[in-house]
């Protein structure tokens, strides 16, 4: 669903090989505790699944999962940058908040 305060993001990694675009209003990043996130030291945003346009088909991409492999994180091949994640359904706090999954019913 677009909302008017949507706008279109293009994401690409630094070789160009993995292409993405995003429709949303993202008006804030969050801080994951995670274990891979705290040492890469990254923030994110959340979208529904059908807010994300792939233009490289996921089964050309690097998928890397840890501990309960509910998460998944999808790279470059070539270039080895991080483009996004599938991450695992929200938690109860998470939605309480109303923060939208990634994808619904999975
Ligand atoms: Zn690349």
């Amino acid at each position: 669903m677009i909302r008017a305060k949507d706008k279109t993001y293009q994401g690409r990694c630094h070789c160009g090989f993995l292409t993405f675009s995003v429709v949303a209003n993202i008006d804030h990043a969050r801080v994951c505790n995670c274990s891979i996130c705290s040492k890469r030291g990254t923030m994110n945003f959340r979208v529904p699944n059908d807010a994300l346009t792939l233009n490289t088909p996921l089964d050309g991409l690097t998928l890397y999962q840890w501990g309960s492999k509910t998460a998944k994180d999808y790279f470059c091949p070539n270039c080895g940058i991080l483009g996004f994640r599938r991450p695992s359904l929200p938690t109860k706090e998470e939605q309480e908040r109303g923060i939208q999954p990634f994808e619904a019913g999975q």
